[in-house]
């Protein structure tokens, strides 16, 4: 994330309408080797929403790996919103919580003005991984809250068109996610076994995006897959998603963020000295708490750049 980025736009042109988007996701590592698509940030797209951050995870095998393995690390003035599809992991924090996430549910963090945790695949490592890791910026109002944890352990599901949808943040067709959030937003898994067909209703006043986990859709008439983002500018009352075989397809939403937020690291923060006043406490291991039971070493922050 601290990496300059080349842009890689597809401009869409006439076919694509206005205020649209593809954007090429790019591979980044995760924790300790696990290879992972990260769709947001990426140029010209720093922000769907709140959502600031979105890393798509498998899927993929881990036997004879180590599977997820992300040591002790902090956060500031987000939220982490885990969507597992296959597989489990577990979450420690320095709050106490001890929590495996496993497929079908949703893990919220709300580091506020300042949480640390792990994710690890549990022992032993075997079978399937698949998932979502999505970062939420708190605005001002709350972004020195005191921290929480939220496991959801049965997100509302409908049936629409041949598509499941789990609502996984915000509310979608009366369906209302249990999610503690602090912006209007949006969040839908959209799965098909077959061929699907749906007319999705939008807020005109939020901005989207649309990230394919599995499989090959089209939506607003385009063909999409894995590894590209596409981003729609605010004023659509209704998206569809159709697919010829199974699929899934993720949805986020949510009104434009108006503040203007720095991120460096696993810091949310609105300047630059208040990232390395974060950057240097962690080092010292102030501020944060301690995460028990995690086998391995806290992962270090690295230098920013506005360190003299
Ligand atoms: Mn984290």
């Amino acid at each position: 994330m601290s990496e300059q980025q080349a842009t890689e736009v597809t401009e869409c042109g006439a076919d694509c309408g206005a205020g649209v988007q593809r954007i090429a996701t790019r591979d980044a590592v995760l924790g300790e080797g696990l290879a992972i698509r990260r769709a947001l940030p990426r140029p010209p797209r720093r922000m769907i929403g709140a959502w600031c951050f979105l890393d798509h995870f498998g899927p993929m095998h881990l036997d004879d790996g180590a599977g997820m393995r992300v040591g002790p690390h902090p956060h500031t003035g987000l939220q982490t919103f885990t969507w597992l599809l296959q597989g489990e992991l577990l979450h420690r924090d320095s709050l106490g919580t001890v929590q495996p996430i496993r497929a079908g549910q949703v893990n919220l963090m709300t580091a506020g003005r300042g949480i640390s945790h792990s994710e690890e695949s549990p022992q032993p490592v075997q079978g399937q991984l698949h998932g979502a890791q999505l970062w939420i910026a708190l605005p001002d109002a709350q972004r020195f809250n005191t921290p929480r944890f939220q496991h959801i352990a049965e997100p509302p599901r409908l049936q629409a068109g041949g598509w499941e949808i789990t609502v996984l943040a915000g509310e979608y067709d009366q369906q209302r996610s249990a999610a503690e959030l602090h912006t209007p937003l949006l969040g839908l898994d959209l799965h098909s076994s077959g061929a699907a067909e749906q007319f999705v209703d939008l807020r005109p006043d939020f901005e989207h995006g649309v990230l394919v986990l599995d499989g090959q859709i089209e939506v607003d008439g385009q063909l999409l897959a894995p590894g590209e983002l596409l981003a729609l500018d605010p004023g659509r009352a209704q998206l569809q998603f159709r697919s010829a075989s199974a699929a899934r397809v993720l949805l986020i939403g949510g009104t434009p963020f108006e503040e203007r937020i720095h991120m460096w690291w696993n810091f949310v923060g609105r300047s630059h000295e208040e990232l390395v006043r974060y950057t240097d406490d962690w080092n010292k291991g102030v501020g944060f708490g301690e995460v028990q039971g995690y086998d391995g070493a806290r992962i270090p922050a690295p230098q920013t750049p506005w360190h003299r």
